[in-house]
C-alpha cells in the first residue's frame, strides 16, 4: 500500500505564488500578509495564500458589481451553458482537482474524486437546467373598474446582485459550487471566501470558470481569514450573503448582514444530528448505517449524525459489532487508495476533539472504542464510540464535527422521539427500521430540515437542504434556492 504519485500539474500548482482571483485573473494582494496551507496528513506546509485586506475587498466588490451588470443581462441559456461547460471542465481535470483537495484537506482521495469533483459536476448540471426555467407569474387584480378600465399584473424574478459566498473547510469545493451555481444561474455575480484551511482548489476552479466562458468579474475569490468574510458581508456594495459554517459564526454573520442595511442572508449551519434505530432493525444493517451516518469523511460533515439512539434490547450487540468494524478500518494516508479513514483537516480541530475525549471521561462516559489521537505525524484521531449516561452529557449536546459517535439506549418510541428532538438544533436526522409505515408516522414529529429513512448524509440537488431551528435559515437545492437569490418585482398595468 502506497501513495499515488502527485500529477506534475498538481506539484506545479502548489509551487505557484497564489494571489487573489479578481476580474478574471490571479492578482497580487495589496496585503503582504500570507496564510500557510498545511497538509493535515503530514503536517507539512504545502502553499502560502494571500490574507486579503480592505483594499482587496473593495477591488473584488467593484469587479463583482461590473460583472453583475453584464451577467444579469446574459440570456438564460448562455448562463446555463457556462455551468454545463464548467461541469465538463471539472470532470476533464478530475484527478488534478481531487489531488489538490486531498493535499489541503486530508480527505481520502476517493472522497475527493467522488464528492468534490463528480458530485460538484452533478450539482452544476442540475442548476444549469434551471437557467431557462426561472419565471414569474401573471396575475389578475380585482381592483374596481369605474369607467371600464381593466388591470393586469405580472411578477419578474430579478437577481439580487452581488452575492458573498462564505465556505467552511470540510467540503471546500462542493459547497462553493452550490453557492456559485445558485448565484450564476439566477444572474447574480459572486465573491467567494473559502476557509483559510482549504483555499486552494477553488483558486484553480476559478480559472476553469473563465475557460468555461464566464465573463471576468462574475466570480471572484478572496482568500484570507474570517475578517475577509466579515468585510465582504458589511460592504455596502454586496447584496446577499450565503454562509455555511458553525452556529456561532453564522449568528455573527446574520447580525452583520442585517446591520449592513438588511443584506439578505442564507445561513447553513451546524447541529447535533440524531440517528434513531427502531427496535426491529437488523444489527448488521444498523452498524452499516452508523458508519455511513457518523464516520464518512471522519465525521466532518454538517449533516452527519453524532447522537445515536438504539433500543435497549439491541445496544450491546450494536456496540460490540461496531467496535469490531471500526478496529478493522484501514487508517492511513489519504493519498493511498486503500485508505478508508484519514486525518481530520487541521490541528486546532484535532486538539478540539482531544478536548471532547477528556470531557467524556470527566463525565464518566464509557469509551467503547478509540478516544485518543493516533500516534503518527499529521492530524489523526481514532474513530471513537462513546456510551453516555444521560441526555444532558456534553457529547450528546455539543457538535464535535469529528469521528465521534455517542450512544444512549431508549425504551419506547415516544422516548426515542423526545431524545432525538432534544436540544436547539434541527439540521438532519435519520430513522432506521423495516417498518416504513411507522417511520412515516414518526417523520412529522422530528425537528429537522431533512429526515432520512434507512440512509443518512447523502444529498441530492433535486432535494432541498437546510436547517430548521438553530441550524439555519433558508434552503439550498431543488427550487428552494430561487427565493434566496432573486427578488420578486411586481408590475401592475391599467388599460
Ligand atoms: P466556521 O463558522 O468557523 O467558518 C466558516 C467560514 O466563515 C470560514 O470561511 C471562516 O473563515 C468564515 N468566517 C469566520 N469568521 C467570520 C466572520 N466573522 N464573518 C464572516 N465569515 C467568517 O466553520 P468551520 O469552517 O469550522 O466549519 C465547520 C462548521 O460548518 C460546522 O459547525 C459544520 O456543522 C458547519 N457546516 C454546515 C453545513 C450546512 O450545510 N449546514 C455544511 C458544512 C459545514 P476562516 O476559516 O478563515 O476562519
Amino acid at each position: 500500500m502506497s501513495d499515488i504519485p502527485l500529477l506534475p500539474q498538481v506539484e506545479a500548482f502548489l509551487r505557484r505564488p497564489h494571489g487573489l482571483f479578481i476580474d478574471g485573473v490571479n492578482v497580487r494582494s495589496h496585503s503582504s500578509q500570507t496564510l500557510a496551507v498545511t497538509n493535515p496528513a503530514t503536517g507539512q506546509v504545502i502553499a502560502q495564500v494571500a490574507d486579503a485586506d480592505l483594499a482587496d475587498i473593495d477591488a473584488a466588490v467593484d469587479s463583482a458589481n461590473r460583472g453583475f451588470q453584464l451577467w444579469s443581462q446574459a440570456a438564460p441559456a448562455t448562463r446555463g451553458n457556462v455551468l454545463l461547460k464548467l461541469a465538463d471542465l471539472l470532470e476533464r481535470n478530475r484527478e488534478e482537482l481531487a489531488q489538490i483537495e486531498t493535499c489541503q484537506s486530508g480527505k481520502i482521495i476517493q472522497i475527493s474524486r467522488a464528492f468534490e469533483v463528480d458530485q460538484a459536476a452533478h450539482f452544476l448540471r442540475y442548476y444549469a437546467g434551471w437557467a431557462t426555467k426561472l419565471s414569474g407569474q401573471t396575475l389578475t387584480p380585482s381592483l374596481p373598474s369605474f369607467n371600464g378600465e381593466r388591470y393586469t399584473a405580472f411578477t419578474l424574478r430579478e437577481p439580487v446582485g452581488v452575492v458573498v459566498g462564505i465556505v467552511p473547510w470540510n467540503f471546500s469545493t462542493m459547497i462553493a459550487i452550490w453557492k456559485l451555481a445558485s448565484a450564476l444561474v439566477t444572474g447574480c455575480s459572486i465573491i467567494i471566501k473559502p476557509s483559510e484551511f482549504t483555499p486552494l482548489t477553488l483558486l484553480r476552479i476559478a480559472e476553469l470558470a473563465i475557460e468555461a466562458g464566464l465573463p471576468a468579474g462574475v466570480l471572484n475569490v478572496l482568500t484570507g481569514g474570517g475578517h475577509v468574510g466579515k468585510g465582504l458581508v458589511e460592504h455596502p456594495g454586496t447584496h446577499k450573503v450565503s454562509f455555511t459554517g458553525s452556529v456561532p459564526t453564522g449568528i455573527a454573520v446574520g447580525r452583520s448582514a442585517m446591520g449592513a442595511g438588511l443584506t439578505r442572508a442564507t445561513l447553513e449551519l451546524g447541529g447535533k444530528n440524531a440517528a434513531g434505530f427502531l427496535r426491529d432493525v437488523d444489527v448488521d444493517k444498523a452498524v452499516d448505517g452508523i458508519i455511513e451516518a457518523g464516520f464518512l469523511h471522519s465525521g466532518q460533515i454538517c449533516a452527519a449524525a453524532e447522537r445515536f439512539f438504539v433500543h435497549r434490547s439491541q445496544i450491546d450487540a450494536v456496540l460490540e459489532k461496531l467496535k469490531l468494524r471500526l478496529s478493522r478500518l484501514n487508517i492511513g494516508s489519504p493519498l493511498d487508495e486503500h485508505t478508508e479513514f484519514g486525518p481530520v483537516t487541521h490541528h486546532q480541530h484535532q486538539l478540539k476533539l482531544l478536548g471532547y475525549f477528556t470531557q467524556a471521561r470527566a463525565e464518566n462516559n464509557t469509551i467503547i472504542h478509540g478516544g485518543t489521537l493516533i500516534d503518527r505525524p499529521g492530524c489523526y484521531v481514532e474513530p471513537t464510540v462513546i456510551l453516555a449516561n444521560s441526555i444532558n452529557d456534553t457529547l450528546l449536546n455539543e457538535e464535535t464535527f469529528g469521528p465521534i459517535a455517542t450512544f444512549l439506549p431508549y425504551d419506547s418510541d415516544e422516548e426515542l422521539l423526545a431524545l432525538m428532538n432534544n436540544g436547539p438544533y434541527g439540521l438532519s436526522a435519520s430513522l432506521w427500521t423495516n417498518d416504513l409505515g411507522k417511520a412515516l408516522r414518526m417523520v412529522p414529529a422530528i425537528h429537522a430540515g431533512t429526515v432520512w429513512v434507512n440512509m443518512h448524509t447523502l444529498l441530492d440537488p433535486a432535494v432541498p437542504f437546510g436547517g430548521s431551528r438553530s441550524s439555519g435559515i433558508g434552503r439550498e437545492f431543488g427550487s428552494a434556492f430561487i427565493e434566496d437569490y432573486t427578488e420578486l418585482k411586481s408590475v401592475m398595468i391599467r388599460y
